[in-house]
């Protein structure tokens, strides 16, 4: 049992991340066994094992960790890219969950170092007027997970040079949303860029779109407000994905932190 987690609270958390895992398998974002995913737990995280097939994954297969990595749970050894999930669950106390996967469009603008800027006004959905593309680093480095920290201060994902894509939420299910739409817009930009360099948006008109999204999004929680007071105080204590104030589970929106 991790720490003074009920068994209930832990299988709990096993099975979301185990369904998260499943869904990301679905989706087609990842190819084998490349892809990881954690999920903020008192004290460290839950994360999947290392070179495991998910459909061959059970929830006693995925592994509690603490910040440096050692063993709180599980019998199996933690992804090699546990120092990344750690390092942004530290580091960004506003995100729940962590979604890293090699999605063919953005690693293929990875593989030129390419993040995408603001051709598009759904760039917004990743916390910024862009997505940046961390350097390159040998995969379950720490150098490559100063680097990702580092693209992603003030965003929600980035891409990783010659390697991957990374998405952070307030809960996994806005991870792995947000993990298709970055591959999405990855996809869009790449034909986009087959008829020439496509203009940009200015900094004021993403602006407004994060103005825009933040007031409806604010509308929705408003309009919400009686449901979401009735989920939160029916929420196990230690439950970690509900009743977040602002902007409706939505972290790095509106915080412009570094240009590009
Ligand atoms: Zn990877």
């Amino acid at each position: 049992m991790i720490h003074d987690w009920s068994r209930a609270q832990e299988q709990q958390a096993r099975e979301s991340l185990l369904a998260g895992a499943q869904r990301l398998h679905a989706s087609g974002l990842n190819s084998g066994t490349a892809g990881n995913l954690s999920l903020r737990l008192p004290g460290g995280l839950l994360i999947t094992p290392s070179s495991l097939p998910y459909d061959q994954m059970g929830p006693e297969d995925l592994v509690a960790i603490d910040h440096d990595g050692r063993l709180l749970a599980g019998t199996r050894a933690p992804s090699s890219e546990w120092r990344l999930h750690a390092d942004l669950l530290s580091r960004r106390p506003d995100i729940q969950a962590v979604v890293h996967c090699h999605s063919a469009h953005a690693t293929a603008l990875a593989c030129h170092g390419r993040g995408i800027p603001a051709f598009h006004y759904m760039v917004v959905q990743a916390g910024g007027p862009s997505i940046r593309c961390a350097g390159y680093a040998t995969f379950g480095s720490q150098a490559l997970s100063d680097l990702a920290v580092e693209a992603l201060e003030g965003r929600l994902a980035c891409l990783l040079a010659h390697h991957g894509q990374v998405a952070i939420g307030s809960s996994l299910e806005q991870a792995l949303a947000l993990a298709g739409e970055v591959e999405n817009l990855a996809r869009i930009y790449g034909l986009a860029l087959a008829l020439g360099e496509p203009p940009l948006l200015s900094d004021a008109e993403m602006d407004q779109v994060a103005a825009q999204m933040e007031q409806r999004q604010y509308g929705a929680l408003s309009a919400g407000a009686g449901q979401a007071a009735s989920l939160s105080s029916g929420a196990a204590p230690g439950s970690q994905s509900q009743g977040r104030p602002g902007l409706a589970g939505r972290p790095g929106l509106s915080r412009w932190a570094t240009p590009g």
